[in-house]
This record gives C-alpha cells, structure tokens and sequence, in this order.
C-alpha cells in the first residue's frame, strides 16, 4: 500500500505498527473475529506501477485480532437517491450516458468520481466541463462553454526563487498523544507566512522548455515511456536500430513539463531531459 513517507512517520509515531510485506487472505473466527490470515506479498506492483501483487500462498502469517477495520477504499453516500428509481446506482457509482453525462432522470447530470470511480482531479475537472456544455446544450445554447478569463502571457520571466529547490514548509500538528485520544483535526493548517512561502515554491514547469533527447541505439522499445508520459511526447518509429530495435522518438518537446518520470521509467538509460533557456 503506497503512502507518503510523512504520513508513515505520523503513523509510527502515534504507536501504530506497520507490518509490510504481507497480503490479507481472509478474517479467521467462528461467530466474533479473532484475527486475520495473511500471505507473503514480494511486490505488489508491476514495472509501470500497475497493482499486480506477488504472491506466495506457501507462505502464512497470522496476526491475532478483536476488532478488523477494514481502511482502504471508500464508495460515495447514495442513499439520498434511493427513492429516485430512473437514477441507476448498481455498484455505487451513478450510471450517465457516455456522451453528456445525464442520470436517467430527465436534466439531472453526475460527473466525477461518482461516475467513474476514483479517479484524478483533472479528470474529475475534465467531466465537470463536459457536464457543463451538455448541461448548456440542454437548456438550448450550443454547448460551447470556452472564455478567455486572460490573454496568455507573451513572455514569462522566472523570478529567481523559482529555480531554488527549497523545503516544504511543515504542517503543525497535535502532539501524537493528543491526536490518540481524541477526534479533533491533527494537521494545524499553515499561517499565512507559511503559506506565502509555499506558493514562493513553484519551480514554473509551465514557463521552463525542456528538451527530451532519446539515444536511438539503447532504445528496446519497452513502451515504458509512452505509458508514463501523460504528455504524449513519445511515438513509435518504424526504422529498426542496430540492435533489432525499433527505438521510440520524441515526437514534440513543447508539452515536456519535466517531470522526468519517462527518465526513471526507462530501463535503458536511453532518455535525457535536458533544461533549455
Ligand atoms: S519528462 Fe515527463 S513530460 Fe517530459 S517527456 Fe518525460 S514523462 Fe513526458
Ligand atoms: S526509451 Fe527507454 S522506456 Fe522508452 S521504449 Fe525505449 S527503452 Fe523503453
């Protein structure tokens, strides 16, 4: 289970114990808990960070228990629409029509992850925008629900911070014996100085070109990059390589934001980002 390494230190500070490397196999007990069985988990994820754990069923553990909280997942509160037969809630997400996102009651749309499940944010953002011009369209206008809130900046000079790696300000919280023993918020919040600090952090990816360079001859055209790089910059080639490779290209660095996941990604050290000015 992936977690910030500050969220497992507030965790072990407020006494809990992680015991890693083992999957859950079932809840042991006849009619009240008394524990859980586990098995041995040597990874739980695939190169491209897809949840494929691996799993040695031989290998048991057991771990005694009264009380099993089961704290992963969440599924969104329905039972408002109980009552509403035309909306369909089968495997509580709400079912929409693909192309403008209405329930199936007539002028009731649902976008998000009620929608689609956990998602991201932007995707989250990206059906709100189609929920809005399809909500356009049916009160009669033609569904086009762009503006211009500014005029793009022509050129955009990055202040000095904005290439200084600095320290993320750290949240105040409840000392760890207060946050046990009652339900009040742990994190604080920041002050307003803290906060101006924060937003003084942004390194400016969108103002910063980068240069995605891929050596051809070290390329084994895994796909990894493809997969990671959410800014489609790579496609595929049809020239084989010396190696019998037929190696990806960077088809447009304009979009590269230099995150440089397709740099860890590659497995051939066949990617270099490279920070143009
Ligand atoms: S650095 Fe990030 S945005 Fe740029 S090509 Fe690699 S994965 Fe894509
Ligand atoms: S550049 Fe690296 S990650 Fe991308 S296809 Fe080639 S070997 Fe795989």
């Amino acid at each position: 289970m992936p977690a910030h390494p500050a969220e497992i230190a507030a965790a072990e500070r407020e006494g809990i114990m992680i015991v890693d490397s083992w999957a859950p196999k079932k809840l042991l007990g006849d009619r009240a808990v008394s524990g859980v069985a586990l098995v041995k988990c040597f990874s739980s994820d695939d190169p491209v960070c897809n949840y494929e754990p691996v799993l040695d069923e031989e290998i048991t553990h057991r771990l005694d228990a009264d009380y099993v909280i089961l704290a992963i997942g969440q599924t969104p509160y329905l039972r408002f629409l109980a009552g509403q037969k035309s909306i369909d809630t089968t495997g509580s997400v709400i079912d929409v029509g693909e192309e403008d996102l209405m329930t199936g009651e007539n002028g009731v749309f649902a976008g998000g992850d009620v929608v689609t499940g956990p998602k991201s944010i932007i995707s989250a953002i990206a059906q709100g925008r189609k929920a809005a011009a399809a909500i356009d369209r049916f009160l009669g206008g033609n569904g086009d629900i762009s503006e211009t809130l500014t005029e793009p900046e022509k050129e955009v000079l990055l202040p000095e911070h904005s290439l200084t790696a600095r320290d993320r300000v750290q949240m105040p919280t409840l000392r760890p014996w207060e946050a046990v023993t009652s339900f009040d918020q742990v994190e604080l919040g920041l002050s307003e100085d803290q906060i101006r600090f924060e937003s003084e952090r942004c390194l400016m990816c969108d103002a910063r070109k980068f240069e995605v360079v891929v050596n051809p001859e070290h390329c084994k055209e895994c796909g990894y990059c493809e997969e990671v790089c959410k800014m489609n910059a790579f496609s595929r080639t049809d020239v084989f390589n010396a190696r019998g490779y037929r190696p990806v290209a960077c088809t447009s660095s304009d979009w590269c934001a230099g995150c440089l996941k397709c740099y860890f990604a590659c497995p051939d050290f066949a990617i270099d980002i490279v920070e143009v000015r």
